[in-house]
């Protein structure tokens, strides 16, 4: 006898409800039925006899089962383009240890609207993307791409290793356009985020020292790198004080150019309309290195040398001044930036003389760059990613939701284990 429609209809279900079955691993639970909608697949989740349920705190397994609560609806990973939803009764337990419970699902979290393998694949994507993108992409709304992000946030900085640290790097990075500040604390041997602080103030970066690294962690901490304008300088020799200070190179080469910049700004003050004119647009030309100039370009240049002595000067200092990086032996390192100190202070250049004056009272933490040669350079890629995710979410609102979404791209944290 032929089978009947009816037959191989009921056939495919049955195929249907196996394969979501062992999807979803399901042992103690069964699929009941599958209803294809308009929108979704309903597939319906029943318990399996009389096998025994585990308790959603403890998950020990429990003997009792306490009652029945109203049906819940969970989303899961779509397929193809049909959004599947799970509808399954909880059960209450009666756990040995922990009274009645709602009891373990084999799926989700228990605080989940979304399955556990939905909600990992939005936390894989939200590294990559805004939260925007990943809710679109995923059907969700922002909130819930933010609430699985942060859920994946805790469970990564609870569950990741922890190998001692040796180098880092402290480091702030601004939120809302430079009205606002965090401070990031990179490992730069690794080079892994370690922690994001609120705010760039002492009291903010305290914690990392006190919680994240703890007395015996700070230990084995041997150079920090970081801006000689920051704060932190005390607080690491407060917490570590085994560790060499080493002020930031990338930093340094920073004020450094803003030095030239306040130079040609003073300048540019005082010049009169009609020079302003060929002034204009020479910013550039000054930062960049003389040998990567154009001849048309050294042409300009000359021409503005001629007319901006104190320019000039500043110039050449900038460029005189990156000699200091090149230096093997550390007494001819030092000997060039006294030189250099020396000749900025009769620079009659202000914003030098500042700068000169700033070295000259750490360079404790600047001399030893010809032995250590680490800067916080290393992580410069991750500094770019962090301005990127602020930017690609229009500035975070909120501290909490930037901090998390620096955690979950750059701290190469472990996503919740799928079971
Ligand atoms: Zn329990």
């Amino acid at each position: 006898m032929f089978p009947t429609k009816e037959y191989e209809r009921t056939r495919t279900e049955v195929l249907i409800e196996t394969f979501i079955r062992k999807q979803l691993h399901l042992k103690t639970h069964t699929v009941t039925k599958v209803e294809e909608t308009d929108e979704c697949m309903l597939v319906w989740i029943d318990r399996l006899g009389r096998r025994l349920l585990r308790c959603g705190v403890c998950r020990q397994r429990c003997l009792e089962v306490h009652d029945i609560r109203k049906e819940r609806e969970w989303r899961d990973l779509s397929m193809r383009k049909l959004a599947l939803k799970l509808r399954y009764r909880p059960r209450r337990v009666e756990c040995p240890r922990c009274g009645v419970r709602v009891e373990d699902f084999p799926w989700a979290e228990p605080w989940a609207r979304v399955t556990a393998a939905l909600s990992n694949a939005v936390a894989v994507l939200a590294r990559e993307l805004s939260w925007q993108g990943t809710a679109r992409q995923y059907g969700l709304n922002w909130k819930s791409v933010a609430t699985i992000v942060k859920r994946a946030v805790q469970y990564g900085l609870r569950h990741r290793k922890r190998p001692p640290v040796h180098v880092i790097g402290i480091d702030e990075v601004s939120r809302r356009k430079g009205q606002v500040y965090l401070t990031v604390v990179y490992d730069l041997e690794r080079r892994v985020l370690l922690w994001v602080g609120d705010d760039r103030t002492e009291e903010a970066v305290r914690p990392f020292f006190t919680k994240e690294m703890g007395l015996r962690r700070c230990r084995t901490l041997q150079v920090v790198c970081l801006d000689m304008w920051a704060a932190y300088a005390k607080l690491v020799r407060q917490h570590a004080p085994n560790a060499q200070i080493l002020f930031d190179r990338f930093h340094i080469v920073k004020h450094l150019n803003e030095a030239v910049d306040a130079v040609r700004r003073e300048l540019w003050r005082r010049l009169s309309s009609k020079e302003r004119t060929s002034f204009q647009g020479t910013r550039w030309l000054l930062l960049k290195n003389p040998w990567n100039l154009k001849d048309s370009q050294k042409e300009r240049l000359s021409t503005l040398v001629q007319w901006n002595t104190p320019l000039v000067r500043a110039w050449y200092l900038k460029e005189a001044f990156q000699l200091f990086w090149t230096y093997k032996q550390p007494w001819r390192a030092q000997q060039h930036l006294y030189k250099w100190i020396r000749s900025a202070m009769r620079s009659k250049l202000d914003a030098f003389k500042k700068f000169a004056q700033m070295l000259r009272s750490h360079l404790a933490g600047i001399l030893p760059w010809t032995k250590i040669r680490v800067s916080n350079g290393a992580v410069e890629g991750m500094n770019n990613k962090i301005k990127s995710i602020n930017h690609r979410s229009f500035g975070f609102r909120t501290a909490e939701n930037f901090i998390a979404a620096i955690y979950h791209s750059c701290a190469r944290l472990p996503l919740p284990v799928e079971r």
